[in-house]
């Protein structure tokens, strides 16, 4: 099969653009002009013309949360909500259509600036619903809100103390109001995964079929979007268990790289095994950690504090229990991928990963620093010393940046700093982080671009890519970053036809714009996995 377009953009450095992409069987055979790509093709091969369009490797989402995304496909989408009574009324509509004691879920809820003027508690959602139990869970991923009921069905009384890592926002008399941050979350999520305070617990209680079913129902809109792999950042054995099952049905979906999260290191070194290890459907990657909390939920650790309370942010781990931690993990073979926000919490990363190294000399770590939003100038030098890759999320400026000038004032400005980054050797990643932000590549891309908060706020521009540099960032850099350049990424013969089409012109577009484009094409190992219903020339 032949694909041809005004632009090819390829993210191969020896030849970036071109006229046409040859395709056989699940791999690239061909990169170049039209006829040069024919000649290699068998005469009778089908031919794309995608036009004015624009060709581009397949996007790689170098976290993304795939199953806690497709979860919150299927549960109250709070997004968009501004004020309790809407809230009320949008849970409780899903409430209305499901029998007493389900469980009703939401996601992606962002209380700081609700219309009422202070932030929602268990009693409204009690007035809401008595029988059904209630969990919302903050945008960050970092923080939920519960009814009363779901409090009392996990045993959580007023009398609960905190957990390491974690607590409960409390009254005046000291009961809980119903919202949980960070490691005070597990309590309420249920039995589902116990993972310490290894990290925040939004692995929920979901059976293997729904799982599944839940991915199959998500796969068509991921593909919508061009995005043909996926690093999930954070394994248990519940994401896990629901991949290998839906891979060993045949379930169509994006390549999955499944990063397992740190609580299990003692059992996956037991038995030897240390990622990269599996297939191009499905493999486990990096190890994955967390140093602080999240900037939205207040509780990333930066040296000036976050917000008015200036609050300095919660570990959660010790830091010598970390830096034990990532040592051993690092000793035995795991590529690392460490949350990291705030510049308190980079001091306590980038010592952990110096002393590891040192420790334990590898040749090609290449450890990851997952959203690596604020490191200061010096932090930054260390980064690049030490090889590491930022995974960042330039979609939070864009949907949460009204919150984060409000954590952390004029600091937005050097948040993510994609340009000092790249002056400086290294090659930053653009993620999504779904389900915080967007899943759409185009949205990243274009936030990547476009630093404007939603009030339309531009903030820190001298840290806005090119449009090429956002989707090398998104495409081959975040392959790197999965430890899969060899085989996905850019458009060079031998590598798997993992491929999207754009409609028009990218490079052309307007920044701001360029999540208005529609994917017309996507194709998966040489397979079409999407298509618009009208596309040239098919
Ligand atoms: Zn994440």
């Amino acid at each position: 099969m032949l694909i041809r377009a005004a632009t090819v953009l390829t993210m191969d450095p020896a030849r970036p653009r071109a006229r046409a992409v040859g395709i056989d069987g699940e791999r690239i055979v061909a990169v170049g002009d039209v006829e040069a790509v024919r000649r290699e093709l068998p005469p009778d091969a089908e031919e794309i013309d995608a036009g004015t369009g624009t060709v581009v490797p397949g996007f790689v989402d170098a976290h993304n949360h795939y199953l806690a995304t497709a979860e919150s496909f299927a549960g109250v989408e709070a997004r968009d909500v501004t004020s309790i009574a809407e809230l009320q009324r949008r849970v409780g509509e899903f409430a209305e259509q499901r029998p007493p004691g389900t469980w009703v879920r939401g996601h992606g809820l962002e209380w700081s600036a609700f219309d009422e003027g202070r932030m929602p508690d268990r009693r409204d959602l009690d007035e809401v619903s008595r029988t059904h139990p209630i969990l919302l869970e903050h945008v960050s991923g970092h923080a939920i809100l519960v009814n009363s009921l779901a409090m009392e069905l996990r045993g959580v009384g007023d009398d609960v103390r905190d957990p390491d890592g974690g607590a409960f926002d409390r009254d005046d008399r000291g009961r809980p109001t119903g919202i949980a941050r960070d490691g005070a979350t597990n309590l309420l999520l249920g039995p589902s995964v116990d993972i310490g305070h290894h990290g925040p617990n939004f692995h929920t209680e979901v059976d293997l079929d729904e799982g599944v079913g839940m991915l199959a129902a998500a796969a068509p809109r991921y593909f919508a979007a061009g995005l043909t792999t996926i690093g999930d950042p954070q394994v248990s054995s519940r994401e896990l268990g629901i991949y290998r099952e839906a891979d060993r049905r045949g379930v169509p979906g994006p390549r999955i790289v499944g990063m397992p999260l740190s609580h299990q290191l003692d059992e996956l070194v037991a038995i030897g095994l240390a990622g990269p290890f599996g297939d191009d459907r499905l493999r486990i990657g990096a190890m994955k950690f967390y140093t602080d909390g999240a900037i939205t939920a207040g509780t990333a650790a930066f040296r000036e504090g976050l917000g008015p309370s200036r609050g300095t942010g919660t570990f959660y781990h010790e830091p010598a229990a970390f830096r034990a931690l990532i040592a051993r993990a690092h000793e035995a073979g795991w590529q690392l991928a460490v949350h990291t926000m705030g510049d308190r919490a980079f001091d306590l990363v980038l010592g952990a990963l110096e002393d590891a190294f040192r420790a334990s000399p590898a040749e090609d770590p290449r450890a990851r620093i997952e959203h690596g939003t604020y490191p200061t100038p010096d932090q930054r030098g260390r980064m690049a010393a030490l090889g590491v890759t930022p995974v960042t999320q330039p979609g939070s400026i864009r949907e949460l940046g009204n919150v984060w000038t409000i954590q952390l004032g004029d600091r937005i400005n050097e948040a993510m700093p994609l340009r000092g980054w790249l002056d400086l050797g290294i090659r930053p990643v653009i993620s999504s982080d779904a389900f915080v932000q967007s899943f759409r590549p185009l949205d990243t891309v274009s936030a990547a671009t476009w630093r404007v908060t939603p009030d339309g706020t531009r903030v820190g521009p001298h840290h806005e890519l090119t449009i090429e540099e956002a989707v090398r960032a998104h495409t081959i850099d975040a392959a790197r970053a999965l430890r899969l350049e060899d085989r996905i990424g850019s458009l060079e013969p031998g590598k798997l036809a993992d491929i999207a089409v754009i409609d028009g012109d990218l490079l052309a577009a307007e920044p701001a714009r360029i999540g208005d484009l529609a994917v017309t094409l996507t194709f998966l190992g040489g397979d079409v996995v999407h298509e618009a219903v009208s596309v040239p020339g098919r």
